[in-house]
This record gives C-alpha cells, structure tokens and sequence, in this order.
C-alpha cells in the first residue's frame, strides 16, 4: 500500500467510527448490529468515484439504476429482523451485496437473491473478494425465494413490494419466532413491515416508513405499474456536477 492508499485507508475507518456514532445517535443500538457494520467496508460495494462518500448515512446509486441501502436503514431492517449466529437467511434484493455481508457478519448462512445478473457476479466478486464465504449469491426472481436452498429462519425483501409474497411463508423452517422484514405498499411510501411466525398463525406489525426501489418479478411490480418516476429522481440527483 502507497502512503496515499494508506492516507485514504485512515480516513475511510475514521468516518466509519463516525458513523456508526451517528447511527447510535438515530437510535441503532444493538450492538451486534452495530458491530456487524464497524465490520464491513462499504466503500468495497460502491463505485471508485463514490468511495469517499461510502460512509455518508445515504443510499447511493449503483449500476443497473439500483441502489445500496443508506446504513440507518441496513442498521434498523437488521435489527427488525432479530437475526441470530444460527439463522439461515434468505434476502431477496443483492444490490451491491453490502447488506449481505453485514447479515454475514452475524448469521451462520445468507443466501441472496438479485434479478440483475450483473449485480449479483460483482456482489459475488466482492464477497469472494473478502473472504465473507457463508454468502451464496444467484441471479434470479427472488419474489419467488429461492427453495433449493430453504428452509430460512429469516427472510429480508430489500426492494418495495406490493404485498408478502406468498411463496416465501413456505420457505421458511417452521418454528416460532421465523420472521420476515420487507417494505410494503405503493411506489410513493412503504410501511417497514415485520411478520413473524407463532404458532400456526403470522403476527404483523409495522415499524416505519420508507421509500425503496421497486421487487420486480411474478409477486412484485410490473413495468405498467410501477412509473420511472423514482430512477428520474436519482439520475437528477446524481446527474456528475450536480
Ligand atoms: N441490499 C442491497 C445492498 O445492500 O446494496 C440494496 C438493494 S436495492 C435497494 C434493491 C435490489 O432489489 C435491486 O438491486 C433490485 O435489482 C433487486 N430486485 C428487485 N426485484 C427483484 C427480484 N424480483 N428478485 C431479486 N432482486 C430483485
């Protein structure tokens, strides 16, 4: 490593202290998970020309017109999704495998599921890359999990679907406490949503409200439905210069 390389190294693991004292300031404080993300370098997800914003307490843009979640986000779905050192996770929305590896970090195992082909060979690259070897990427339709690999003990949707997918409730190991974290509703606003296993019955409850890129595939949003309107709003935002 050159004394820039390192000058740069110093600076991105000072603003990833930095940030996870802002994450505790907007309430994260479960240590584990607080842990998990002091443990995963976010600029390795992120473009090259993005690296020195990797730890701004934003989404940012990744290729395909996606997005890598902002950490309070990655911090408060982790935390809902209450998972454990033996859980089995499905995610369903690899993006650039970020939340993925922080999952890693905690889980035995994450399977993740990413409708880009060319998302999901660099999040495996870099996930490869840093030896995270308890994460199994596929490209595929993940609004129909993935049960070559079930059953899962948790379920995270990264991306706004209309409804739970009901394939997904099969996939899961039936035993209390399965649960699935997923932002519901419309292209305007979803409700950060938890369902968990008790008994024979699904307990629901709603834990805020945040605005995703849209699940597309057999159980999420059509072309027709869901209008570009959001992708606008990014190219704006990130238009080079603005
Ligand atoms: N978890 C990601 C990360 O850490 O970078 C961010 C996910 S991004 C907000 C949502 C992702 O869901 C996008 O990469 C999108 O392509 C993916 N997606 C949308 N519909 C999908 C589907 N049916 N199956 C799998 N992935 C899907």
């Amino acid at each position: 490593m050159n004394p820039r390389q390192s000058l740069e190294m110093d600076e991105l693991h000072e603003n990833r202290s930095r940030l996870l004292t802002s994450l505790q300031d907007r309430g994260v404080a479960d240590t584990t998970v607080l842990n998990a993300l002091l443990a995963v370098p976010r600029e390795e997800f992120v473009a090259p020309e993005l690296r020195q914003l990797a730890y701004d307490d934003n989404a940012l843009p990744i290729a395909a017109g996606q997005t890598i979640s902002q950490p309070t986000i990655v911090a408060m779905m982790t935390t809902a999704l209450a998972v454990e050192q033996a859980s089995r996770v499905l995610e369903i929305g690899t993006g650039s495998g970020y939340h993925a590896a922080v999952l890693a970090q905690i889980a035995e195992a994450v399977v993740s599921i990413e409708r880009h082909p060319e998302l999901a060979s660099r999040a495996q690259a870099i996930l490869k890359r840093l030896e995270m070897n308890n994460v199994e990427v596929h490209a595929g339709d993940g609004s129909q999990g993935w049960p070559a690999s079930a059953p899962y003990d948790r379920i995270l949707i990264t991306a706004a679907a209309p409804s739970v997918p009901n394939r997904l409730l099969n996939q899961f190991r039936p035993a209390d406490g399965s649960r699935l974290v997923a932002p519901i509703g419309d292209q305007a606003l979803q409700h950060m949503t938890i369902i968990e296993r008790s008994g024979v019955k699904w307990i629901k409850r709603v834990v805020g409200q945040v605005r995703f890129v849209p699940l597309r595939g057999e159980a999420g949003w059509s072309d027709s439905e869901w209008t570009d309107q959001w992708k606008s709003e990014w190219d704006r935002r990130w238009k080079p210069g603005t």
